[in-house]
């Protein structure tokens, strides 16, 4: 628990997020939660990084493809592929539409539970069914049945990293060591500090 205050999360504002002008919006929440942010740029993504960044866990093909399979069942439709890999490629293929289709903005944000807290603050995977209050959940519409119907990605608006683990590697991924900054933010007294013995004059 050293390093507690230094745990970071990657996130992505996809290209659904870019394009319905959710920047401002979708930054301020996870910015008024209190964590930092640490490294920032906007880029379009090519197929190899996105490849790479949904690889980065070597169980994602067939986690994915198994629950895609589940998704198309659930809804009463036979999915594409019965074999968990094939159908992670085929996924894997849809996000990387998706991904290179606009501009997206890449960000690492640290501070406490970072991982916890972001995934918190994005709401679950289907935004159909993601919490209200959560960025997924407010803004947009998007569901498994229909996505799966016109065989596409889930369109949620933002990617945020599942474990501090994956983290680590999202971030190594997207940003060189110079891009990450180590900077003081004032608001970290008040939230770490432990004698609180600063403010009063
Ligand atoms: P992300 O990794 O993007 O933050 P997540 O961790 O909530 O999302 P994953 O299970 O890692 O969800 O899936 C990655 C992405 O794959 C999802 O954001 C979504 O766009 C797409 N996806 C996942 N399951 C399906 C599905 N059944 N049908 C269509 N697209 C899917
Ligand atoms: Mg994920």
């Amino acid at each position: 628990m050293k390093n507690f205050k230094k745990e970071k999360t990657l996130i992505i504002i996809k290209p659904d997020g870019i394009q319905r002008s959710l920047i401002g919006e979708i930054i301020k929440r996870y910015e008024r939660s209190g964590l930092k942010l640490i490294a920032l740029k906007m880029l379009v993504p090519d197929k190899n990084l996105t490849q790479k960044h949904y690889l980065i866990d070597p169980q994602w093909k067939q986690k994915t493809g198994q629950n895609t399979i589940n998704a198309y069942r659930s809804h009463n439709e036979t999915p594409p592929f019965s074999d968990p890999t094939k159908m992670g490629n085929f996924i894997l293929d849809k996000l990387v539409k998706y991904f290179t289709c606009s501009p997206v903005i890449v960000m690492a944000w640290q501070g406490m539970h970072a991982v916890e807290i972001v995934r918190k603050i994005t709401g679950g995977t289907e935004p159909k069914s993601s919490d209200m209050g959560t960025i997924r959940g407010d803004f947009t519409i998007d569901s498994y049945a229909i996505a799966d119907t016109d065989k596409r990605a889930v369109r949620n608006l933002v990617h945020a990293s599942g474990s501090p683990e994956e983290a680590e590697a999202e971030i190594k991924l997207w940003f060189k060591p110079s891009e990450i900054l180590n900077y003081r933010l004032l608001n970290e007294e008040i939230l770490y500090d432990v004698n609180l013995d600063g403010i009063l004059e």
